[in-house]
């Protein structure tokens, strides 16, 4: 039971929802580690870094990693359970909704007798129907649980914001602070719905909401004026964006975390950060990134300067400043292998931008790959058909 269980956790249970709600278990497993305690927020960047740091638990964990995001897999070994139980459905029920699977998560989760149903169970099922954008089956699931904790009315607010519902989603909330201290992930949760609707009068009353109520809560308030800057650069307002997140930024005294990817290609792990040449193979993987571009581009393809958050240098074009983004760089690292690996797979600590993962579904079907993105907050899976997993949704 153990190997199936650390084989669905480790495949898939790096969502922070998941984590969340699994909390002890996987803290057990890290705790002795000091470097993987670095980064509470970002538990795929634990992951990684647990790989880089730890050898004993790299050779453990690597061959279940190599296989993350393949639901195939994972349904082979829920499968092999003989009486699967409430860890393992739930496990598989996540897996689901990770991959866009919504509707076999639900069907999962109404096989579990209601007294067995948990608040895990319960956080996954809604999850999954949020990034299915399953409105409808969300409600009925929600409305059936007596008890509502606050990980259960957040993932509410999440599925409501996907789905540009904010008005109930902001009831959800007001109606949570009428009995209990505010929660500042329901507001980022919000906040990120807006970003993908670019509300940016919303976001503006959210954010300093967020600000007059957390003040101290310094890593959420920079997550709030990223996801702003996003919105004045993507309504093409870039100066706005800029100055709104540089002052954000001086204000509260916070630096931005650097976005790393990594990718395991030969039994060796390289990390990636944007613009790198650090690796031996760098001018290939640059000319690689041209030959993308250039394909890209042939298609149709735009690249999209919304996503870029500072000001471009001379030197620069907006196609060499997304381009250098470091999950392009993970991606292209893969294509210039020999044989190109069947499937290509990158994690990363911050969420994917909109530019890489356009691109990224683009890649895939022009050059009939199938490339799995884990970000901070999910996996993306960009089939050869030119879609993802999320739907869009991220
Ligand atoms: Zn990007
Ligand atoms: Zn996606």
């Amino acid at each position: 039971m153990n190997r199936v269980l650390d084989f669905l956790v480790n495949v898939f249970g790096f969502s922070d929802n998941f984590r969340m709600a699994l909390n002890k278990d996987y803290e057990v497993e890290i705790s002795d580690d000091s470097e993987a305690t670095a980064s509470k927020e970002f538990p795929v960047f634990e992951t990684s870094k647990l790989l880089i740091s730890k050898k004993k638990m790299f050779i453990k964990v690597k061959k279940e990693v190599g296989k993350s995001g393949s639901i195939d897999q994972a349904r082979d070994v829920y499968k092999s359970v003989s009486n699967p139980n409430i860890i393992t459905n739930t496990s598989m029920i996540n897996a689901y909704g990770l991959n866009g699977m919504g509707m076999e998560a639900i069907n999962l989760y109404r096989e579990i007798p209601i007294d067995e149903r948990n608040e895990v169970s319960q956080i996954c099922v809604l999850n999954a129907c949020s990034h299915s954008g399953l409105l409808d089956e969300a409600w009925n699931i929600y409305n059936e649980i007596n008890i509502k904790t606050e990980k259960i009315i957040t993932i509410m607010v999440d599925c409501l914001s996907r789905l540009f519902v904010f008005d109930e989603a902001q009831n959800l909330i007001d109606s949570y602070e009428k009995s209990h201290r505010p929660s500042v992930v329901m507001y980022i949760t919000m906040l990120s719905g807006l970003r993908n609707h670019r509300n940016i009068d919303l976001s503006e009353k959210v954010y300093h909401r967020m600000k007059s109520i957390f003040p101290t809560e310094k890593d959420s308030l920079v997550s709030g004026a990223i996801l702003l800057a996003n919105i004045y650069s993507s309504l093409g307002e870039h100066q706005q964006g800029r100055n709104f997140r540089s002052n954000q930024l001086r204000e509260l005294k916070q630096k931005v975390k650097i976005g790393l990817s990594w990718t395991e290609v030969n039994d060796e792990l390289v990390q990636f950060k944007a613009h790198d040449r650090s690796h031996p193979r760098s001018s290939e993987i640059y000319a690689e990134l041209d030959r993308f571009a250039a394909e890209l581009i042939a298609h149709g393809y735009k690249f999209d300067s919304s996503w870029i958050t500072r000001p471009i240098r001379e030197y620069e074009t907006i196609q060499s400043v997304l381009c250098g983004h470091s999950e392009k760089l993970a991606i292209a690292y893969n294509f210039i292998q020999r044989p190109i690996p069947s499937i290509i797979q990158v994690t990363k600590n911050l969420r994917i931008c909109g530019d890489c993962h356009a691109a990224t579904k683009l890649i895939a079907k022009i050059r009939q790959r199938d490339i799995i993105v884990r970000d901070a907050h999910r996996i993306h899976h960009f089939h050869s058909n030119g879609k993802c997993s999320c739907q869009d949704h991220f």
